[in-house]
């Protein structure tokens, strides 16, 4: 139902009133033109993307800071993003693209995964409008995906601009840890790496991007997309909180829909999706699904369902879900803590050291030694959090301690550290913190230690 006005274009029946004010609708007939060759007449006359026109040679980087983009809107930033994603809920993707790219311009990418997302590159072009297409090369990807790339720049007559990882990083992280430590402590690094930086760089170019994502893609972090949002997580070219729009046209569209959309249009599509694939990442971190697996099982399989997002949409985890992008906490001021409540007692290092010299305390503390991004601290934020708020009002005082970065070195060696998270009791009469000694971490666990000691 999400693709009506799609649909009824796909039947033939499409009006100017189907799609009141979408101002491209006689070009669009032209796309069905039985007799004129699809590809060279669509590069020729339908797709002029800005980035067609690039030679290979070109950086693309800041391109977007310094291309003029003549139908920006001047006043986008008093826009109500809020109450256009309550106005467009029920629009076509078709619809959703062709006001996204009208208001942005030349300021505006699609961000691509070489998946089934290609259905926004058609969207795109059947909008007429010209369009930018960006991808993330993290240098993990199936030789299919990069074999589909080629096909989609050619099917479309576009150059996508890929992003890649900083060398220097990349290099640093397989030096360090190897080149699959992504099963050993999580994806979130290796993702920060290779994914989120490059990602970063690609939107401090721009004022808005345009992603693939759809609720029914992974029930626990997508369920509430809406179809534009002020971005929750990264900034635009203009910098700052809000300094950036996402769109999301196929927010409302179930998988299937996409799939009949595409054959339906006779798009190319990733040939991993016939061996089974179909949520595609890189290659050692996908994998083809059984019939009745849910996609997103077939990434990061060996972690938590909960947490599968790779950082480019950290938005869709919950606050207090969101853990995964900024390692040591120094990059952006857009840095997303964990434990929070307002049961908790957060402590500096003034804070922890002073509670730690005393010898005699009026009352006993629970301290947790922790860093945001690192996947046990968050699998139990839950239970922290709820014994926090079983223990307010009573003498026992809950608190957290950020441990990472700068503070490690001293946290390793005052404060008994060893990994993340490392949970110290700070009885009442007694100088020593005690370190509780267990994996277990569920609040009827935890509560018998407190107990058992203060
Ligand atoms: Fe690294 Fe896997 Fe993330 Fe790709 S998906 S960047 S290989 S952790």
């Amino acid at each position: 139902m999400a693709l009506s006005a799609s649909s009824s274009f796909l039947r033939g029946s499409t009006t100017s009133h189907d799609l009141k004010g979408f101002r491209s609708v006689r070009l669009l007939d032209k796309c069905l033109v039985p007799s004129v060759p699809g590809d060279s007449y669509l590069r020729t006359f339908l797709v002029k993307p800005v980035c067609a026109e690039l030679k290979r040679s070109d950086s693309v980087v800041p391109l977007a800071a310094t291309m003029v983009a003549p139908e920006v809107e001047d006043r986008i930033e008093t826009e109500d993003y809020e109450k256009l994603a309550k106005e467009m809920g029920h629009a076509s993707p078709l619809e959703i693209m062709d006001r996204a790219l009208e208001k942005f311009g030349n300021d505006i990418a699609i961000a691509f995964s070489g998946a089934e997302d290609v259905a926004l590159i058609e969207y795109a072009k059947l909008t007429s409008r010209p369009f930018r297409v960006f991808s993330l090369d993290t240098g993990r990807l199936n030789p299919e995906t990069y074999q589909f790339f080629d096909t989609v720049e050619k099917h479309y007559g576009i150059n996508i601009e890929y992003m890649l990882p900083d060398a220097v990083e990349v290099q640093a992280l397989v030096r360090s840890k190897g080149l699959f430590s992504f099963y050993e402590d999580g994806h979130q690094e290796c993702c920060r790496v290779r994914k989120v930086r490059p990602l970063r760089r690609a939107l401090k170019g721009l004022r808005a991007w345009i992603t693939g994502q759809r609720k029914d893609q992974s029930p626990g972090t997508r369920a509430e997309i809406p179809v534009v949002q002020v971005d929750p997580s990264f900034e635009g070219m203009d910098g700052g909180v809000g300094s950036l729009v996402k769109w999301n046209p196929v927010a409302n569209v179930e998988g299937r829909d996409i799939w009949n959309f595409l054959q339906a249009m006779n798009v190319p599509v990733n040939s991993l999706h016939l061996q089974g694939y179909i949520s595609i990442g890189c290659e050692p971190c996908t994998r083809p699904v059984l019939p009745g697996q849910h996609e997103r099982e077939g990434r990061w399989w060996w972690e938590d369902a909960k947490a599968k997002e790779c950082g480019l949409h950290k938005g869709n985890i919950r606050q207090e879900e969101v853990a995964q992008l900024n390692g040591n906490g120094n990059e952006s001021a857009m840095d997303n803590d964990i434990f929070n409540s307002q049961n908790l007692v957060t402590l500096s290092r003034a804070g922890i050291e002073n509670l730690a010299g005393l010898k005699n305390r009026r009352e006993p503390w629970l301290v947790v030694l922790y860093a945001p991004w690192c996947r046990f601290c968050q699998a139990m934020e839950g239970s922290y959090v709820e014994l926090a708020e079983k223990l307010a009002g009573s003498e026992v005082k809950v608190g957290k301690f950020r441990a990472d970065g700068e503070q490690k070195a001293y946290a390793q060696q005052e404060l008994q550290l060893g990994s993340f998270p490392t949970i110290l009791l700070f009885p009442k009469h007694s100088a020593s913190a005690v370190k509780y000694p267990s994996e277990k971490r569920d609040v009827d666990s935890l509560m018998a230690f407190v107990n058992a000691l203060r």
